[in-house]
Parts: structure tokens; C-alpha cells; sequence
């Protein structure tokens, strides 16, 4: 394939972060699949063995629980040095915050909750109820459905269920009053139980009534089911002895739903549009289990391969985001484009460092 190109909202948004990291002398990428670890050295002025007696490359192997004693292979490139070591066994969790099994604010962790207000400055209260009358229950995976067909001989014993469902939006699992559906990313709360006072809905999308801070979605069966899906990373919450808990982060939700797709359908392209233009991107998960150091810390990385818009092949996903995440996401990709600079490869590629 040729060299695909952003699109311009994407390069808008890399022009938006001009100033490369500079400062950053050494970069390390920890490969736990393969038990490999790099770090670049981005000062050519040095030796090999200068360099293993340096605090920052000493700082980077403390972190690993079982020393690296071996010898590292040294190669000098036109910008930079290389240091790899092989078979590094580790014990460094390093994706911990990206597991499927710990998802953010499930119900057992809203349950007992007071209130659910807007992350906006506005700090809205969401909640008509009184909150110690809402029970919480955990959603299955969105792509639960698909595994039907792993349960089903005849494809007819859960046509009950599956019929009612395809009738509404999204396949959802509405919830009863005074219920909340918990889903990966979303709240899932009958009409009834909101302050709908404090909202604006406008076609489908539900915000502030205030300063328009997009919330989540106003989703609708066609006859008596209404409900709101209201998005983690859009809400904050107040516990049970009154103290106030941001939601997590958008792109953290977003990740884990590239894991949760990655582990239903092993597909990982995707086509991720933003509902208020035409823009799409076409991106390709290329990787979920690799960790970069920039200073102190490994943090958990993905990259993207950038797919042409006319790629026909293959199954894409899609994901519609609100203006505002799609401008988070591309965000993301230019912080982490400008954090990566210099290292050979990752710079071709479209990342987030989370
Ligand atoms: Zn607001």
C-alpha cells in the first residue's frame, strides 16, 4: 500500500503541537510479547559503557523487578543509539489500567452512589431519584449478541430475546425505573430517574443545558422504553460519603473499547467519524501490548495505521464521536506523534500514549 495520508483535521491537529519533545535525551520501548527492550539514546557523544553507568538508563532498568545484567547490543545510527536487550523476563504490570477484567466504575463501585453530576463547570445534578433507590447492574460485553452463535444449535432458542432487542437502538438492555444499566463506557439511566431540567436534547445527543458539554445520548426503543446513555468520561460522581469522583478519561474509554473489539472479533480496523461533520478517519489497531518510558515512567502505547478513506477490503467498525471527543482523540494522536519524535518507526505511526 501506498503512504496514506492524514486527513486535514488530523494534520490540522498535528501543526497544533509544533514543538517536538527536545528535551528527551534517551526514550525506552518495552515489548512484553516478545521480551524485548530498546532505548533509544538521542545524545551521540556517548559510549556504551557511559551509558550503562548513566542514572537515566539505571532508572529505566530498576524498573524492571528481576535485574538485567546481561549486555545489551549497542548500534550507532545517523540520530540516535540503540540499545536492545533480548529476552528481559519482567514482572513490570505496566497495562493494568487497560484490562478488561477492571473496567472503570462498574456497578458494584456505583452502587451506594449519591449523585451523578456533568464534568462541565456547570457541575449539574443529573439525578431526579433519590440515588439510594437506583440499583446498578452490570451490562455483557455490546458484543454479547455475536456469541449467540456459540450458545445456539438451532439458531432459534434465543429468538425471544434477540428479536426484542433488534428492535431497539444500539441492541441495548433498557433498564426498569430506578435501574441503571452499567456498560463499559456508558450509564444507562430511564428518562425518569433525570434532572431533565438540566438538559438539552437535540436530535439524539443530550448536553448541558448551560455551556452545550455533550453528556451522552438519548436512546429510545419507538414505543415506552426511554432512557439516556450517559458516558463515563462525561459525568462525575458523588459517592456515598459525599466526595466527588471525576469520571475516567476519555481516551481510556476509548482504548478499552479497542480492546473489547479486539477481543470479539480479532478485527481491528475501524472507522471513526465525528457526528457534527463528514469526517472520518480510517485507522487500523495495529498493536495493544507494548510500553514506552519517556522520563521516568513506562506507560501503556497503541498505534494506529492510517488506511486510506477508499479502502474497500475487510470490516471496519464504526464509532461515531461528539465533536468534542473526535477533537480529544486527534489530540491525542498529535501529543503522542510530538512525544514519540525521533524514534525510527513509531513516527510513521498514529498513537496514543496513555
Ligand atoms: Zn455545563
Amino acid at each position: 500500500m501506498n503512504q496514506a495520508r492524514p486527513s486535514s483535521e488530523l494534520e490540522k491537529a498535528f501543526d497544533a503541537f509544533p514543538d517536538r519533545d527536545s528535551q528527551g535525551a534517551m526514550k525506552a520501548v518495552w515489548l512484553p510479547r516478545v521480551h524485548s527492550l530498546n532505548i533509544f539514546v538521542f545524545d551521540q557523544c556517548t559510549t556504551l559503557d557511559e551509558l550503562l553507568q548513566s542514572k537515566d538508563v539505571n532508572d529505566i532498568l530498576d524498573q524492571f523487578s528481576r535485574s538485567i545484567d546481561t549486555r545489551p547490543s549497542f548500534k550507532r545510527y545517523s540520530s540516535y543509539n540503540l540499545l536492545t536487550w533480548i529476552n528481559v523476563e519482567s514482572e513490570l504490570v505496566i497495562s493494568s489500567d487497560y484490562d478488561l477484567e477492571d473496567i472503570p466504575w462498574k456497578a458494584s463501585v456505583l452502587s451506594g452512589f449519591k449523585d451523578l453530576l456533568s464534568s462541565c463547570n456547570c457541575r449539574l445534578s443529573l439525578l431526579k431519584v433519590q440515588s439510594d433507590l437506583v440499583s446498578t447492574k452490570d451490562l455483557p460485553s455490546k458484543h454479547w449478541m455475536e456469541l449467540l452463535d456459540c450458545w445456539s444449535c438451532h439458531n432459534s432458542e434465543f429468538t425471544v430475546i434477540t428479536n426484542k432487542l433488534n428492535m431497539q437502538t444500539e441492541n441495548l438492555i433498557m433498564p426498569a425505573l430506578n435501574t441503571f444499566h452499567i456498560g463499559l463506557d456508558f450509564i444507562l439511566a430511564p428518562l425518569e430517574n433525570l434532572n431533565l431540567e438540566v438538559l438539552d436534547i437535540e436530535n439524539e445527543n443530550v448536553s448541558c443545558h448551560k455551556c452545550r458539554f455533550y453528556i451522552g445520548k438519548h436512546i429510545s426503543n419507538g414505543q415506552d422504553a426511554n432512557c439516556m446513555k450517559m458516558y463515563k468520561s462525561s459525568v462525575s460522581l458523588i459517592d456515598r460519603e459525599g466526595f466527588e469522583e471525576e469520571g475516567p478519561s476519555f481516551i481510556k474509554m476509548f482504548m478499552l473499547q479497542m480492546l473489547e473489539y479486539i477481543e470479539s472479533h480479532h478485527t481491528f480496523r475501524f472507522i471513526i467519524s465525528s457526528e457534527e461533520g463528514h469526517t472520518e478517519l480510517y485507522l487500523w489497531l495495529v498493536n495493544w501490548q507494548e510500553n514506552i518510558c519517556l522520563g521516568s515512567r513506562f506507560r501503556p502505547i497503541f498505534h494506529f495505521k492510517y488506511l486510506e478513506n477508499d479502502v474497500e477490503t475487510g470490516d471496519y467498525e464504526r464509532i461515531h464521536l461528539p465533536a468534542s471527543q473526535y477533537v480529544e482523540l486527534l489530540n491525542g494522536f498529535a501529543e503522542s506523534r510530538k512525544l514519540l519524535d525521533g524514534i525510527p518507526m513509531l513516527d510513521k505511526m498514529y498513537s496514543l500514549i496513555l
